[in-house]
């Protein structure tokens, strides 16, 4: 069979140099090039978040398909020419994934997070937890500031950690669990996949 770019569906028969000598690719050559890295550091108050995507058609399309339809062969098109950097510069750092609400995570019944940096060797930080299973889905800007205050940690002392989320829209995740790691980690950094280009900065 041959093989089909996951995001238009055409048959993949040119590749590039990395797809061809180093790993395979599941988007054809022209996907790729529309989702391409754009590394931007956005400052957020008293911490700046690093972020590969913007948050356009492609990108979104490709995370809800997994997300809501779990497109197992989708999860390495996220960091498929990043999981080399995130070891290398973050190593020695701790995973810490953004929780999803309870309810979510259940009905999905996967990690989607866990999933996407299955192939980043970085330790994992267990014991962060929601004080409400709250999915911000829909909420309103209101409402997602609460997210800011919504994040409790019961894991061991840590040294170095690394926040990471999805997709950041106005920050709130972020800086909560941010917010809740501070005085647990000595170094923290943090990381989100994508960000929509009108970022809400409070
Ligand atoms: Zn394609």
């Amino acid at each position: 069979m041959p093989q089909r770019c996951l995001y238009c569906g055409k048959v993949i028969d040119s590749y590039t140099f990395r797809s061809f000598f180093l790993k395979e690719d599941e988007l054809c050559p022209s996907c790729r090039k529309k989702m391409q890295v754009k590394r931007k550091l956005i400052g957020l108050g008293d911490f700046k978040v690093e972020s590969f995507f913007e948050y356009d058609s492609i990108f979104k399309s490709l995370l809800l398909q997994f997300k809501e339809c779990h497109d197992e062969a989708l999860k390495s098109v996220f960091l498929y020419d990043l999981n080399d950097y995130l070891n290398v510069r973050y190593f020695g750092y701790q995973l810490l994934f953004v929780p999803s609400s309870e309810r979510k995570r259940k009905e999905r019944g996967f990690d989607h997070l866990e999933e996407i940096f299955s192939e980043v060797k970085l330790k994992r930080v267990k014991g962060l937890k929601m004080k409400k299973d709250l999915c911000q889905e829909g909420m309103d800007l209101d409402r997602r500031k609460r997210m800011t205050d919504n994040y409790i940690y019961e894991g061991k002392t840590l040294q170095k950690v690394l926040i990471v989320d999805d997709m950041m829209t106005t920050g709130s995740s972020l800086r909560g669990v941010y917010n809740c790691i501070k005085v647990h980690s000595k170094k923290i950094k943090v990381l989100s996949l994508a960000y929509k280009s009108i970022t809400l900065h409070y």
